[in-house]
């Protein structure tokens, strides 16, 4: 069964520009008098007779009817989602891993072929690498910034495509238009990992793709306080999705949906500043003596930036630079670093900052780095929503410490 091909998906166009869906895209479904919907801490619903009851039951993705199978609030997200990334519908779930897995293993079965990027989130490698083969799912991987290497490895038993643009370290880009159309002239799924860039600034579906997943913890959420994942695509491959996530059970709370809601509503304002900042800071960086490199898919010299532009309309909080210096030189100017936080994750209104080295030297050795481009000097930096002056400030003083 191919399921790309049998569920055609009806483009979703949402009635305002992206500014005012954020806010008002799930009026329809607002209910009460109050502006912003409850928290409903309920884990079960009330049905006012038996036959209610019998459809609430059988009704699939009902959101009040037991909370692993939806929530009203969630439902709210799914709207302003599914309108952002222009697909049919959305679903929540309790984190970008949950969201991905649960797609992955609702979509393939024992015998299926699957194409994934040399690199991706490093949890979904495992997926790929590690958990399906256990269960007769094999899979190849492929550069990413090679159209032509999926085509290659397309087996008559290929079954799904997973991309992932821009990725990390590198900020790789894959070409989304070409690898959709080679997927669809075979009748393979493609699913994108479109949480790097988010839907503000990227919309996968639009070049073809068919099921978007996202990491929801970093910018539609925003602030560095919710985990959460969202899949994005038509409403025949959400049932079977959702059905896979009843089982899985990887459920957001009632709360979590909540604050991803207010979240979203300045989704728009953050992401305008983040857009701007990080690519000011990525300019400024490459101006800078103690630098020696910067990867930022903004900047004209990032290796794919033609393609980026091409379908990308913002280039996202996270930069990667290496300075000019060792490990050690490296930990002591991340160290000092004032406003800049040490921690993982991106895309919230923080700036965040990680010597990449450092957090993967007890999991990973000297060889698997070089392999997954992990240098000893190089820094992953999420940028914030603070005033690019103090950004620049801190930076500078760090740089003097090198
Ligand atoms: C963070 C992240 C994930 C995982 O999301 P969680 O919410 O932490 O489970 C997946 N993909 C990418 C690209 C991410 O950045």
């Amino acid at each position: 069964m191919k399921d790309a091909a049998s569920s055609p998906s009806k483009p979703n166009t949402p009635a305002w520009h992206e500014e005012t869906t954020v806010l008002h895209g799930d009026a329809a479904i607002l209910e009460g008098s109050s502006v912003v919907p409850p928290i409903y801490y309920s884990a079960t619903y009330r049905a006012e007779s038996a036959e209610a009851f019998s459809e609430m039951a059988t009704t699939p993705r009902h959101h009040a009817f037991y909370s692993r199978y939806g929530n009203p609030v969630h439902e709210h997200v799914e709207t302003i989602l599914a309108q952002l990334e222009g697909t049919e519908t959305a679903l929540l779930m309790g984190s970008g891993m949950g969201a991905i897995s649960t797609t992955i293993l609702a979509l393939v079965s024992k015998g299926d072929h699957v194409i994934a990027q040399q690199r991706h989130y490093m949890s979904t490698s495992k997926l790929f690498e590690e958990i399906l083969p256990r269960f007769g799912v094999d899979f190849t991987t492929v550069d990413q910034t090679d159209p032509q290497a999926f085509a290659a490895a397309i087996r008559p038993n290929t079954r799904l495509i997973m991309l992932e643009t821009p990725v990390n370290p590198t900020l790789s880009i894959t070409d989304l238009d070409a690898v959709a159309a080679i997927a669809k002239k075979h009748n393979i799924i493609t699913v994108a990992d479109n949480t790097f860039a988010n839907s503000l600034n990227q919309k996968p579906h639009a070049h073809g793709v068919d099921v978007v997943v996202h990491s929801a913890t970093k910018y539609f959420g925003g602030h560095h306080d919710v985990t959460a994942g969202a899949v994005c695509c038509s409403n025949a491959l959400a049932e079977k999705i959702w059905s896979m996530h009843t089982t899985l059970g990887s459920v957001l709370s009632p709360m979590d949906g909540w604050l991803l809601l207010r979240g979203l509503r300045t989704l728009s304002l953050r992401m305008e500043r983040i857009n701007a900042n990080a690519l000011a800071v990525a300019q400024w960086l490459e101006q800078q003596p103690g630098i020696e490199r910067v990867l930022y898919p903004g900047l004209e010299s990032h290796p794919q930036h033609t393609l980026a532009c091409r379908q990308m309309k913002g280039f996202g909080a996270v930069i990667a630079f290496s300075v000019k210096g060792d490990f050690e030189a490296t930990s002591r100017f991340v160290s000092s670093l004032k406003l800049a936080t040490q921690a993982v994750s991106l895309g919230g209104v923080e700036t965040l900052v990680v010597h990449t080295a450092a957090m993967w030297a007890g999991t990973m050795t000297g060889a698997q780095m070089e392999t997954a481009g992990i240098e000893s000097n190089t820094v992953r930096m999420s940028v914030g929503v603070e005033h690019i002056d103090d950004l620049k400030a801190d930076l500078d003083a760090g740089l003097s410490a090198l």
